[in-house]
């Protein structure tokens, strides 16, 4: 699939808002793996807490959605083509789309993107 060109301008915005999203993945999948580890050793002790299981990765989901949507509702996104906000509301149940929901452009770059215009920068 072809991807559009997007400005300079708007990559080191996405840029930014996704050095920031990276960050707390770190955070997000230690938390995760912490989790999964204490249900591990509790389940040795009482089974049926494994029931948790379920409950606990739907809520890590919603967080991974929630940490992307809000980042970019906080560092104000816009659209390249139409200048409309690329969020305004968080959605626990599905991540961003690449796609503006206005005019349905590709609106945000891809990580290949971004890491390409970085090595420019450096240059
Ligand atoms: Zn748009």
């Amino acid at each position: 699939m072809e991807t559009q060109k997007l400005d300079r301008e708007t990559l080191q915005a996405q840029r930014a808002v996704r050095n920031i999203v990276k960050h707390d993945t770190k955070i997000l999948v230690y938390s995760l793996l912490g989790s999964l580890f204490l249900l591990y050793v509790l389940s040795k002790k009482f089974p049926i807490v494994i029931v948790l299981l379920i409950p606990i990765l739907v809520m890590f989901l919603a967080i991974n959605n929630w940490r992307q949507w809000k980042a970019l509702i906080d560092y104000k996104l816009r659209c390249p083509h139409c200048g409309q906000v690329l969020a305004e509301r968080v959605n626990f149940f599905w991540s961003p789309s690449p796609k503006c929901r206005h005019c349905g452009e590709i609106a945000l770059a891809t990580i290949k993107q971004l890491e390409q215009d970085e090595q420019v920068d450096v240059d």
